[in-house]
């Protein structure tokens, strides 16, 4: 009988050991040890157990068979990456640079077996008019939480327990409360045996405009063609997107098929989440991180044996082991998030494309304001281009002010509300309408600084200014650090040391001056540190608890407010300033994200735009909604300056305590690469410091190369990844970043 081995990745995150050992199967083992099982096996001279994945099998080992060792056992209680999850580590490894046990863990967030928990329903036990009758008693006792349950109770007679302490922000006491006066009922089902159906409230179902039905129908005559594609859906916020994907969802399950549903976690609202439920009933699985190992574990086993056919999440949904998925979409492509801020820094759009094709699915991309790089190939062809361009709820788009804060400024107005903006506020808050303001900034601060001598109090740990805070608090927004504002100025005496003061905190306190009657709200990522504050603050604006909403971008991103009829955006140009490729795009997003949250009811909507470069093509275009225009201009600028998608780029981080021995290194790495660099016509920037040189006590250098071509870049990362193989060195730390989403 032919003998068997397998090859394995070992459990140590090393570039010494980063490559596949051989290992015997033993006779007794045979049939189980399979591709994406969890093995021990003896290792190195001292046979130390240690455990590792199966990534492959062969009868004909590349190393001498007489010297190969056995594995030992299966390990228990380990989760299979099964069927395509070790291709996706494979590729994740060769692209973005990372050891392939790193890359095998990134594709299984959970990696260990858990109890199977239980699954509990909230269901109405009472009739229609007892629940209003009870929503509205507790509305009189400003039981807020209890109101917004009961209401939601009111259209789906019964909603996920997960679902309401975790995104309807409602405490398990509540829940606890309303279910001993009677109202409600907690079911509770042991979640592997014959799940019982989700009775979902009777949908309301559209019938798809034209528009819509012709994406759908493109899609599946694709599919019956044997040739499913990738697909870019350019949709304005509420023409209709969500209803598209829900509809090419529901045809690939018809297959038999399952489906991926990407949303960036801000984005991953109740209401978002809870129109699929309303939709395909418990066949819909949601995932975020706030979920424990076990409940994730439990929504992966559901997908392995076939029990839900939709996960809705962030990246990492990814990975979910479906047998047979037909389709996975992004929606909000466009968003950072999608790209990983650890290593191996994936970007979910490339992993989602790899996998398409891996699985033959289709993959479908939807953005108001898509990246640069999915529109470049959709104008190349690559890409099937969508657009939709009629809002379907009515609601017309807002008339759109753009404000010089310099002629403010000279005409003698030193607030921080222009006389345009001011005066639309008083217009509002007279009729009982909402208001958003918004801020690309948190904090009371920017920058503190001697007025006299101009010297600026840095943090000690890292190079950054420290921001000041309410209560003359000082802080670092990158390592926490805080200490209290000096009376005088460290180096010159003097006592005119002062913050800049240009903050989310400092409008909240200049709004309740002003407007002393109005209700305000805030959330930035200080009013959001407790899990369910994000939510809660969202359902309470939603509800009109409040008359002004002040916020950064959080309070822009995937939120329909139907009251809401004035978006001032104080400073625009606060993105535009920092030194970083894709500013002019990430400032057009998010001015037009924020433009889209006026007028989405019945009144129309005014959006006023105050900044100091009213010419600068991201607002100016922005101004106008125009995206094809913005697109136009922002990739010209990408390709004079060589900057992705017109090439791409490689940042190459380097991380160390020893600021010297670290610049001796960076231009060690940079010698090593240089004939590669030469050979492959690469353009090289760097060594040098980073744009943060300093973080938490760690200095940080970084080299950029820039190349069309994307393998060659591969190639001078794997010229690095050999050099530190050869000569580790453990006082440096070097991160790869392929195509990042900021400058360094
Ligand atoms: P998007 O995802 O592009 O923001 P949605 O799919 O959420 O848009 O649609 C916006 C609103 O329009 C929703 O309230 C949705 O129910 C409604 N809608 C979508 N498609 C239709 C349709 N074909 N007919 C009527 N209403 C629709
Ligand atoms: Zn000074
Ligand atoms: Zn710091």
């Amino acid at each position: 009988m032919s003998e068997i081995f397998a090859k394995v990745i070992i459990e140590i995150s090393h570039e010494k050991v980063d490559r596949p050992f051989e290992y015997r199967v033993p006779e007794e083992l045979k049939g189980d040890v399979i591709p994406g099982r969890e093995v021990m096996i003896p290792f190195g001279a001292g046979n130390k157990v240690i455990s590792g994945y199966v990534i492959g099998l062969t009868e004909t080992p590349e190393f001498d068979k007489s010297k190969i060792k056995s594995i030992i056992s299966v390990k228990e209680k380990s989760v299979t990456a099964d069927g395509h999850l070790i291709a996706l580590a494979a590729f994740i490894r060769e692209k973005y640079g990372s050891t392939m046990i790193d890359a095998i863990k990134t594709v299984m967030p959970v990696r260990k077996v858990k109890k199977a928990v239980e699954k509990k329903t909230i269901i109405a036990k009472v009739t229609e008019a007892e629940l209003t009758e009870a929503a509205e008693g507790a509305e009189h006792r400003k039981q807020r939480a209890k109101v917004r349950l009961l209401r939601e109770l009111l259209s789906n007679s019964e909603i996920p327990y997960s679902l309401v302490t975790g995104k309807l922000n409602v405490s398990s006491q509540t829940v606890q409360s309303l279910e001993k006066s009677g109202l409600i009922e907690i079911e509770v089902t042991r979640q592997y045996r014959n799940p019982v159906t989700f009775r979902q409230a009777e949908e309301q179902r559209v019938s798809l405009s034209d528009e819509q039905s012709f994406i759908t129908e493109s899609v599946d005559r694709d599919f019956k063609n044997g040739n499913p594609g990738t697909y870019l859906i350019h949709g304005i916020t509420g023409s209709g997107k969500t209803e598209v994907y829900m509809k090419l969802i529901e045809d690939r399950l018809k297959e038999g098929r399952q489906a991926i549903l990407l949303i960036p976690e801000i984005s991953l609202t109740y209401q978002n989440v809870i129109r699929f439920y309303r939709r395909f009933g418990d066949k819909v699985s949601v995932m975020h991180s706030k979920l424990s190992d076990g409940e994730k574990y439990d929504q992966f086993e559901r997908a392995r044996k076939g029990e839900i056919s939709i996960m809705i999440g962030p990246s990492s949904a990814l990975f979910t082991p479906f047998a047979n998925p037909g389709i996975i979409i992004l929606a909000e492509e466009h968003e950072n998030a999608y790209k990983s801020e650890n290593m191996p820094k994936y970007h979910a759009r490339e992993v989602a494309a790899y996998l398409a094709k891996l699985t033959g699915s289709a993959l479908v991309l939807g953005s108001a304001t898509p990246s640069l790089e999915s529109y470049t190939k959709a104008l190349n062809g690559e890409i099937k281009l969508f657009t939709m361009t009629k809002r379907l709820t009515g609601g017309t788009l807002p008339d759109v002010d753009v404000v010089d804060l310099r002629e403010e400024l000279a005409k003698g107005n030193r607030s921080i509300f222009s006389e345009r903006l001011k005066e639309l506020m008083d217009d509002r808050l007279d009729k009982g309408e909402q208001i958003m303001l918004f801020l690309n900034r948190r904090g009371v601060a920017g920058f503190v600084s001697c007025r006299s001598c101009g010297h600026v109090i840095k943090c000690p740990h890292c190079d950054v200014s420290l921001s000041e805070h309410y209560g003359r608090k000082l802080m670092c927004h990158y390592c926490g650090y805080e200490t209290v504002m000096p009376a005088e100025c460290p180096e010159c005496k003097s006592k005119k040391i002062a913050g800049f003061k240009a903050g989310t905190e400092q409008i909240e306190e200049l709004v309740k001056k002003t407007y002393p009657q109005a209700i305000v709200l805030r959330m930035d990522a200080d009013t959001t540190k407790h899990k369910d504050d994000y939510e809660s603050i969202l359902s309470r604006f939603a509800n009109r608890e409040a008359d002004i909403l002040i916020g950064t971008q959080m309070i822009v991103k995937g939120h329909d407010f139907k009251g809401v009829t004035l978006v001032g955006i104080l400073a625009a140009d606060m993105s535009l300033s920092n030194n970083d490729f894709r500013a002019g795009e990430r400032t057009f997003q998010l001015l037009t994200q924020a433009a889209g949250r006026a007028g989405r009811g019945e009144n129309p909507g005014n959006v006023v735009i105050q900044t100091y470069q009213p010419d600068h093509y991201a607002i100016e275009f922005a101004s106008r909604q125009d995206y094809e225009g913005f697109y136009k201009e922002e990739y010209a600028y990408r390709e004079l300056s060589s900057y992705p998608p017109a090439a791409n780029l490689l940042a190459v981080q380097f991380i160390g305590e020893d600021r010297g021995a670290l610049e001796r290194f960076a231009g060690h790495i940079d010698t090593v690469c240089a004939p590669t660099v030469a050979d492959t016509k690469t353009r090289r920037v760097g060594p040098g410091p980073a744009m943060l040189s300093k973080k938490k006590d760690l200095y940080r250098q970084v080299i950029y190369f820039k190349n069309e071509d994307y393998e060659c870049l591969v190639r001078i990362k794997d010229v690095i990844e050999k050099e530190t193989e050869e000569n580790p060195d453990k006082r440096f730390n070097i991160m790869f970043d392929f195509n990042p989403m900021n400058s360094f």
